[in-house]
């Protein structure tokens, strides 16, 4: 039998299909376009805006490299302005835009990077969201991946993060927000270290347990093999990471890549960090953020079309059973 099953968090129902319960290898990643001219390589930073951020090698050479997006899709000059026009409301586009460039090395996965690599990369993310937090006009920084064509990473094979910085919430991070604070206000606990305990104490979803991390495949999942992956301790701000927590998530990330790589064929993915929004203007209106929030990885392999049902109804059917899922990663 099918089954619904309902995200603590979101409140959002999917539907498990077992009927049509898919196995790692019934899933293909389409073969690449041909890949164009790199501009993230060392020695090619002619072809980029210039760095806004880097953190240097022993040589001299960066490490990790940040520039401005070349097709931004916001801007970070300017004087914010909003409007109303009857029902509609409009921001000015303005805020940040930033590819965070992981490597000199002509790298595509993150997989296969060295820890230390994937170090200075979560070392970044936390430098750059602390630095855009003094823009005052700034609400989120959201930090995420799209690896392969199929996830929108382009043609460039080379291994970059992407960060948005917005005057404005986002939608699914609101949603999460709001979800989070419901269950606490209810439970006067965090929903996240809830569930934490909860898969820690059953195990069939857990994919890893190591170095201060849970990873695991979610008990109501949108897409087949999602995978999130939590801090066994409670934060809401991805940039308190001590410096112990950003090697132990660095091992881990590397770690769960490197499973989803092997066991699903290099599929394309995507991953978002969800932390925090900075706390301004209404410090008030953030009363039980510090206990009711808890930063997060998702990670979403890109591996089935979202057709019309879920676009109509936001309600997602998943062709894998999640407890299967955690199985399959967790003997990859
Ligand atoms: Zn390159
Ligand atoms: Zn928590
Ligand atoms: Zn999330």
């Amino acid at each position: 039998m099918p089954e619904l099953r309902k995200d603590p968090v979101l409140g959002r129902w999917v539907i498990i299909s077992t009927e049509r319960s898919k196995r790692p290898e019934d899933f293909s990643t389409p073969s690449s376009p041909p890949e164009k001219e790199c501009p993230f390589c060392l020695g090619k930073e002619n072809m980029t805006p210039p760095e806004v951020f880097s953190i240097k090698g022993n040589q001299g050479n960066w490490r990790v490299r940040v520039v401005p997006a070349k097709k931004e899709f916001i801007k970070k000059e300017g004087e914010l302005w909003k409007k109303g026009k009857g029902p509609y409301d409009l921001i000015n586009g303005i805020g940040y835009h930033e590819i965070i460039i992981e490597t000199p090395n002509h790298i595509a996965n993150m997989a296969d990077l060295d820890e230390s690599h994937i170090h200075d990369t979560l070392l970044t993310y936390c430098l750059r969201i602390k630095d855009i937090a003094k823009d005052e006009r700034m609400k989120y920084v959201l930090i995420f991946k799209n690896y392969g064509f199929t996830a929108g990473g382009g043609t460039v094979k080379h291994s970059r993060s992407q960060l948005i910085a917005t005057p404005i919430n986002l939608k699914r991070v609101k949603e999460e927000l709001e979800g989070s604070k419901f269950y606490f206000d209810y439970h006067e606990r965090c929903v996240f270290c809830d569930i934490i305990n909860q898969e820690l104490n059953n195990k069939e979803r857990v994919v890893l347990d190591q170095d201060g991390f849970v990873v695991l495949v979610p008990f109501a999942p949108r897409f087949p093999f999602e995978i999130w992956i939590l801090p066994k301790r409670h934060s809401p701000d991805y940039c308190k990471i001590s410096e112990e927590e950003l090697w132990g998530l660095s091992r881990v990330l590397k770690k769960v890549l490197f499973k989803m790589k092997t066991l699903l064929k290099d599929p394309h993915y995507n991953y978002v960090l969800h932390t925090a929004p900075f706390r301004r203007p209404y410090p008030g209106y953030w009363s039980t953020i510090e206990e009711d929030y808890h930063w997060h990885i998702e990670i979403t392999p890109n591996l089935s079309r979202v057709a019309g049902f879920e676009w109509g109804t936001g309600f997602y059917i998943c062709p894998v059973l999640p407890e299967e899922a955690a199985k399959f990663l967790r003997e990859a």
